[in-house]
C-alpha cells in the first residue's frame, strides 16, 4: 500500500518505520527540515528503542523515503497518516494549528481519491472539523477517518507491531476496508481492530489516558497516607494487584506522571468537558494529585536535611519522565531539579539518554545550577542526597557500598521504590520511598 505519514515525531517515525517493515511504500515528511536531514544522514532525532536499525533497513530496502514537502505526501499516499503534536494552548485546550496547517497542505495538493487519518491525540469533533480544512482546498474525493495512536515511549515499534487494539473511527465502508487490510497483519491472532464513528473514536483515546492518570493518582495518594499509617504501599500494591477485577499494571505509585500525553490530554479533556457544562472530578483531582506528588520527594528532602538546602549539593538519577526515552516533555525531575535549585541547592544529574534534552528545557538560571555527568557514580561524588526519579535499568541495582564512599551524606530519596530499605539502611544510608 502507498503510505504517508506527516510529522516524524515518536509516533510519525514509528508508525512510518513499521509500516514500511511490513512492505508497505512509505514517504514521511515533516517541515523540521534539520529533523529530515539528520534521519537521512542515518542520525534519529529521538531515541526509541529499536527504531535506528528498523528505519536504516528499510530505508536500504527502499521502502521508507523522507521529505519536507507536505505535498510530496499528500500526492504519494494512498492513505495520508497525520501524525503531527497537538500541544497545549495557553487556555488547556488542545492547540490544533499544526494539524490543520498540515490537513490543510494535504487538501491542498491531493490528486487521487484519498483516506486521511489523524493518528493526532485531538478533541472529538477534530475528524469533522478536517473534513472541511479538506473540503475547503480540493474537489477530489477523500474521507477523514480518526485513527489514535496507544503505542508507550520507551516500547514504541514493540506496540506499534504487537497493538493490544487498533480503534478506527469511520462511517466510509471503502476506508474501513482499507484499513482493516493496512491494520490486519498486525492484529493476525484475533481481530483486534475496533471499528467506530470517529467521535467515539476520539474520545477513547482521551478515556484511556485519563484513566491511567487517575490510577496513578489514586497509587499516590494511597501511598502517602500508607506513609502516615506506617503501612507499605508496595505490600498494598501487590495485595490489590492480584484480584484481577484490578489488575497488577499502573499500580506503581512514584513521583507522578509526566510525558508528552497524560498532562496534555488531561488538560484537553478537562476543557471539553467544562465547555460542555462537565467537571469531571476524579480527572481533575487526578491532575491535582499529580501536581503535588512531583514535590512529595522534595518535602520529604527538606524534612530530613532540616530545611535549609541552600548550598547543598544534590544527585538526580533519571530525568527521562520514564526509562527508555530521551523524552523530558513534563518530566517529574524537571519540576523537582527547578525547585531544588530555587532552595538554592546544586544539582549533579545523570541520565543514560536524556540528559541534553533536560538542560535544554532548564532557564539558564537554573541549568547554572545543574551539572550533568557521564556516569551515575560520577554525578553521585560529593552529593548530600541522591534522589531516584525514573527508573532506568542501570539503576535498580547500583553500588551502594561505593555510593556510600563517594557520596557526602547518607540519604537516599527513591521516587520509584525500587530499593531494598533494609540493605540500603544496613549499609548505613538513611532511606525514603514513596508511601512506605
Ligand atoms: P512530536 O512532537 O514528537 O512530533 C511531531 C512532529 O510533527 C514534529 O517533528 C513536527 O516538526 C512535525 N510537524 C508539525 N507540524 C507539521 C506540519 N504541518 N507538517 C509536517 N510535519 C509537522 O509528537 P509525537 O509525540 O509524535 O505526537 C504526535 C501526536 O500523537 C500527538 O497528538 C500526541 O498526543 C499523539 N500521541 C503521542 C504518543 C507518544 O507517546 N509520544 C502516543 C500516542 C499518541
Amino acid at each position: 500500500m502507498k503510505i504517508s505519514v506527516i510529522g516524524t515525531g515518536y509516533v510519525g517515525l514509528v508508525a512510518a518505520a513499521v509500516f514500511a517493515d511490513y512492505g508497505n511504500d512509505v514517504l514521511c515528511a515533516d517541515i523540521d527540515a534539520a529533523k529530515i536531514d539528520s534521519i537521512k544522514a542515518g542520525k534519529l532525532p529521538i531515541f526509541e528503542p529499536g527504531l535506528e536499525p528498523l528505519v536504516e533497513h528499510n530505508i536500504q530496502a527502499g521502502r521508507l523515503r523522507f521529505t519536507t514537502s507536505n505535498a510530496e505526501a499528500a500526492v504519494h499516499g494512498d492513505v495520508v497518516f497525520l501524525a503531527v503534536g497537538t500541544p497545549t494552548a495557553t487556555d488547556g485546550s488542545a492547540d490544533l494549528s499544526y494539524l490543520y496547517q498540515a490537513a490543510s497542505e494535504i487538501g491542498r495538493h491531493i490528486t487521487r481519491p484519498t483516506i486521511i487519518v489523524d493518528k493526532s491525540t485531538v478533541p472529538v469533533g477534530t475528524a469533522e472539523r478536517i473534513t472541511r480544512i479538506v473540503g475547503e482546498q480540493t474537489r477530489v474525493p477523500f474521507t477523514v477517518v480518526s485513527n489514535p495512536e496507544f503505542l508507550k515511549e520507551g516500547a514504541a515499534v514493540d506496540d506499534f507491531m504487537h497493538p493490544d487494539r487498533v480503534i478506527v473511527g469511520t462511517d466510509d465502508a471503502h476506508a474501513r476496508e482499507v484499513l482493516h487490510r493496512l491494520y490486519q497483519p498486525f492484529c493476525r491472532t484475533s481481530d483486534r481492530i475496533l471499528f467506530m464513528d470517529a467521535r467515539s473514536a476520539e474520545l477513547t483515546k482521551y478515556a484511556c489516558n485519563a484513566y491511567l492518570a487517575a490510577r496513578i493518582s489514586f497509587m499516590n495518594d494511597m501511598a502517602n497516607l500508607a506513609d502516615s499509617l506506617g503501612a507499605d504501599i508496595e505490600l498494598v500494591r501487590r495485595g490489590m494487584g492480584s484480584d484481577p477485577r484490578i489488575g497488577n499494571k499502573f499500580l506503581y505509585p512514584g513521583v507522578g506522571y509526566g510525558g508528552s500525553c497524560f498532562p496534555k490530554d488531561i488538560r484537553a479533556l478537562l476543557t471539553t468537558a467544562r465547555e460542555f457544562g462537565h467537571s469531571l472530578e476524579i480527572v481533575a483531582s487526578a491532575e491535582r494529585i499529580n501536581e503535588a506528588q512531583k514535590l512529595v520527594i522534595v518535602r520529604k528532602l527538606r524534612q530530613q536535611l532540616g530545611g535549609d538546602l541552600a548550598g547543598k549539593t544534590f544527585t538526580v538519577w533519571g530525568l527521562s519522565f520514564k526509562p527508555n526515552t530521551d523524552d523530558v516533555r513534563e518530566a517529574p525531575a524537571l519540576k523537582i531539579v527547578r525547585t531544588l535549585v530555587g532552595d538554592g541547592a546544586r544539582l549533579r544529574l545523570h541520565d543514560p539518554e536524556a540528559g541534553k534534552n533536560f538542560l535544554a528545557g532548564l532557564s539558564p538560571h537554573v541549568a547554572a545550577a545543574c551539572t550533568l555527568a557521564a556516569d551515575p557514580y560520577d554525578a553521585a561524588e560529593g552529593a548530600h542526597a541522591l534522589i531516584l526519579a525514573t527508573e532506568w535499568r542501570e539503576y535498580r541495582s547500583p553500588d551502594f557500598e561505593r555510593l556510600k564512599r563517594i557520596m557526602a551524606g547518607p540519604f537516599l530519596f527513591d521516587g520509584r521504590n525500587q530499593w531494598d530499605r533494609h540493605h540500603v539502611e544496613a549499609l548505613g544510608f538513611r532511606y525514603a520511598g514513596i508511601g512506605r
